[in-house]
């Protein structure tokens, strides 16, 4: 590929992106996650940066015949999947900030094993902040990651994998964690923060509420205090916590740290409600558990 040095997207930032997988089934076949819901989301990005839309059979259809033309490379084993990368940006040879006339249009994959292969320990943010309502939070925009590595570095440092991004105005309620939407249990009542329009609208995020809500799990989505975790720790009922997304799937938190204090969660092999969406999910989009919501598209 072959861009200008003033290519808007480096300069003003005018970049989205996508993350799907496409998965083998039991008889070999190979299908794709609810890309349609990839597909709204990258438009819905795309109008947040005021960004050109990208018609739906340019999309799926350009899908379909890369991941068809890629499908040898779609693994089988546990956990393994082709991770899909649409990406969306500005290509205006243009120094001034406006929107730009002309984007391209690209989709790249690669082949992937599991994402963590360990528990993940979070770190409430105390000062930096990701997204606000009103901002760009709620777009896959290259830039909310970019702002958002520094405070993982810093994380890191403290002995943390991901940050626990918190509201930008009292630091009081709970977010989510790098790339993925965050859930906690609490006496028996699965929590979400409600999406406010600075928390991504992850795709998994809805697909676990779905899953938990036909299988008779009570869930709740709400502005969700830190302080209710910490105190559900200390009475006992904190039974999990996990973060959801394409890359990453279910993800158990190990651990939250807030204000110098950390509370631990029990140990993953105990945690009933995670366990059992990780299989649920990732059952369902390799074919082997019955897909009742008709998720997953054939290629
Ligand atoms: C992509 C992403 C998620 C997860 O979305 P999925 O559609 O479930 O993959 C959550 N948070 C952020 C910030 C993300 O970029």
């Amino acid at each position: 590929m072959k861009f200008s040095p003033a290519m808007s997207a480096l300069h003003y930032g005018q970049s989205i992106f996508e993350g799907m997988k496409a998965f083998r089934n039991p008889a070999g076949e190979v299908q794709l996650f609810r890309p349609e819901e990839n597909f709204k989301r990258l438009n819905k990005s795309a109008k947040r940066m005021s960004m050109e839309e990208v018609p739906e059979e340019i999309f799926m259809d350009g899908l379909k015949k890369l991941v068809s033309l890629d499908k040898d490379w779609v693994p089988s084993q546990e956990g393994s999947s082709l991770y899909i990368r649409p990406l969306l940006f500005a290509t205006d040879a243009y120094i001034g900030v406006k929107s730009s006339k002309n984007y391209t249009f690209l989709i790249i994959t690669c082949p992937v094993g599991k994402y963590y292969s360990e528990p993940v320990k979070v770190l409430a943010a105390d000062k930096f902040v990701r997204a606000i309502p009103g901002g760009v939070g709620d777009a896959k925009t290259a830039g909310n990651y970019a702002a958002a590595m520094l405070p993982a570095t810093k994380a890191n440092m403290e002995g943390y994998d991901q940050v626990l991004w918190m509201d930008g105005y009292e630091f009081k309620y709970t977010q989510e964690i790098g790339t993925m939407n965050f859930f906690v249990e609490i006496d028996g009542t699965i929590y979400t923060p409600k999406l406010n329009g600075a928390i991504l609208e992850g795709i998994t995020r809805d697909s676990v509420i779905t899953l938990l809500k036909q299988n008779g799990y009570n869930v709740v989505e709400k502005d969700l205090p830190i302080t209710d975790i910490f105190e559900a720790a200390e009475a006992g009922t904190l039974t999990d916590a996990f973060g959801s997304g394409t890359a990453a799937s279910i993800s158990p938190i190990s651990a939250i740290g807030w204000n110098g204090k950390e509370v631990e969660l029990p140990a993953v092999a105990d945690r009933k409600v995670s366990n059992w969406l990780y299989k649920q999910l990732e059952g369902i989009k390799k074919g082997e558990i019955e897909d009742v919501n008709n998720w997953n598209i054939p290629l």
